[in-house]
C-alpha cells in the first residue's frame, strides 16, 4: 500500500553503505520507522529530504513488516537549527517525546503541527527557548491524555488566589487554605499555564512573561512533564547540561 503523507524526520540512522533508516512523525500514520534506500548516495533525490529535522512530502510504501520511502520532497529543512547545539539538543528532546507519546500507525496531525511550530520558533529565535519548551511539554501532555486541571483549587474550587500550589503528580491545583500541597506558583505563571493549555493552538505562542516568571513556568512544566511520563529523558538531561542549568 502506498501512503502519501507529510512527515518530519525525528531520528536518523545510517544503515550499510548508502541506506538510511529514519523515524518519522507523519501526519497520516503517526510515528513510523522507514527505510530510505540509497538515501546517502550523492545521486539520491531523497538525500536532503531524509535528514534529521527535515519536513517533507513523502510517498511511503507500507508492507506487513516495513515501510520504505519511495519519494520525498523537502518542504522545510530548519537549517538554523544545525549550527546551534542548544537548539539541536532541545529539538532532540521534542523528538524523543514524540517517539514516546505520539500514536503509532494512526493519524498524528496535532502532534506534527505542535512539533513543527516549536521547531519553527526555535529555528527563528523569535521566542525564548524556555517558552517554546514549556508550550511543547504542556501541549503534548494534553494531547496524550495528561491534561492538567487548572480551573481552580481541586478541593474548594476557588479559581484565583495570591499563591496557588500545583501538584505535578495529580496535575491539580490546591489553594493555601486547603493545605497548600504541591509546588508554589505565582498568579502570572498560572495564567501562562492556563493560556498554554486552554487557548486555541493558533494563538498558543503569543504571550509574554518576565524572565523570572518564564524560568518558573519552565521549571514547573518540566517537573510536570517528567512526573506524568515517568520516564528518563536522556535528551532532556543533555539539553539541561548544554544550557548549564
Ligand atoms: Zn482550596
Amino acid at each position: 500500500m502506498l501512503i502519501q503523507t507529510k512527515a518530519l524526520v525525528i531520528k536518523e540512522n545510517n544503515v550499510g553503505e548508502v541506506d538510511r533508516l529514519v523515524t518519522l512523525l507523519t501526519e497520516k500514520a503517526g510515528v513510523i520507522r522507514a527505510f530510505a534506500r540509497g538515501a546517502r548516495s550523492s545521486k539520491s533525490k531523497t538525500l536532503s529530504a531524509t535528514r534529521l529535522f527535515c519536513y517533507s512530502s513523502m510517498t511511503v510504501w507500507a508492507s506487513a513488516d516495513k515501510y520504505v520511502i519511495r519519494e520525498a520532497e523537502p518542504i522545510e529543512v530548519f537549517f538554523e537549527l544545525r549550527d546551534n547545539i542548544e537548539k539541536i539538543a532541545l529539538a532532540q528532546f521534542f523528538s524523543q517525546a514524540c517517539m514516546e507519546l505520539a500514536p503509532q500507525e494512526e493519524s498524528a496531525d496535532d502532534y506534527l503541527k505542535l512539533t513543527l511550530n516549536c521547531l519553527h520558533f526555535l529555528a527563528k529565535g523569535t521566542r525564548a527557548a524556555e517558552q517554546i519548551k514549556s508550550i511543547f511539554e504542556l501541549r503534548i501532555l494534553s494531547l496524550s491524555g495528561y491534561m492538567p486541571s487548572l480551573e481552580g483549587c481541586a478541593k474548594c474550587g476557588k479559581p484565583e488566589a495570591d499563591v496557588m500550589y500545583f501538584n505535578t503528580l495529580s496535575g491539580e491545583l490546591c489553594c493555601e487554605s486547603c493545605g497548600a500541597q504541591g509546588e508554589r506558583i505565582a498568579p502570572g505563571v498560572l495564567s501562562a499555564m492556563r493560556y498554554i493549555v486552554y487557548s486555541n493552538f493558533k494563538k498558543v505562542f503569543s504571550f509574554n512573561l518576565s524572565d523570572e516568571s518564564l524560568a518558573e513556568l519552565s521549571r514547573v512544566s518540566e517537573r510536570f512533564f517528567l512526573a506524568q511520563t515517568a520516564r528518563d529523558y536522556t535528551t532532556l538531561d543533555f539539553y539541561n547540561t548544554v544550557r548549564g542549568t
